[in-house]
């Protein structure tokens, strides 16, 4: 059921207080990347929701998003996207800055990676303020594609991350395993 499967995710994840930095409960997926039978059921219902939202790409957002989106990707038979941080992809890329706490941060796609006519899902480890979504979804839309939507292992919920992104989803799913 779905429950026992999210069960057993919840089990695999560790909470790391006050890492980075004082007052931070870090959720450290690495427990469950060394449990295959965790991971595998981790991919399968990510690679579910990509063929429920009828995406034809998968975007992971660096780092961790890159680790789990990658094997949704070879399951469900579609393309894998980086979306990185800035200066790191060799290529012609659209940029995007954001805010965080203290300041600003910048992502970028290769432009020639998605298409008119792509419905492109994101996939991360965790939707915190959703800052970093949200502007993976301006990437998307500017590169020319559509959004088809979100998919999250977690979801903090007391930091807003819903609210701030639900504009940029237009009606597009949001969905925290
Ligand atoms: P945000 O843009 O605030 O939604 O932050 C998203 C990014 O920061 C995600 O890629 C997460 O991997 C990471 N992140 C934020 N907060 C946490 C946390 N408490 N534990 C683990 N990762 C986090």
């Amino acid at each position: 059921t779905a429950t026992a499967t999210q069960d057993l995710l919840l089990s695999r994840i560790r909470d790391v207080p006050d890492y980075p930095k004082p007052g931070v409960m870090f959720k450290d997926i690495t427990p469950l990347l060394a449990d295959p039978v965790a991971f595998t059921a981790l991919t399968d219902a990510l690679a579910e929701l990509c063929v429920r939202c009828d995406a034809t790409k998968i975007v992971g957002l660096e780092a961790r998003g890159f680790i789990l989106a990658a094997p949704v990707a070879v399951r469900a038979g579609l393309g894998f996207i980086p979306v990185r941080k800035a200066g790191k992809l060799p290529g012609a890329t659209l940029k995007q800055a954001y805010e965080l706490e203290y300041g600003t941060a910048e992502i970028e796609i290769h432009a020639e990676d998605l298409v008119d006519g792509d419905r492109v899902i994101v996939i991360d480890d965790v939707l915190a303020t959703g800052g970093t979504a949200e502007a993976s979804l301006e990437l998307i839309r500017r590169a020319g594609a559509q959004v088809a939507g979100v998919a999250v292992l977690m979801e903090l919920g007391f930091l807003g991350g819903r609210a701030r992104l639900e504009p940029a989803l237009r009606g597009a799913p949001l969905e925290a395993l």
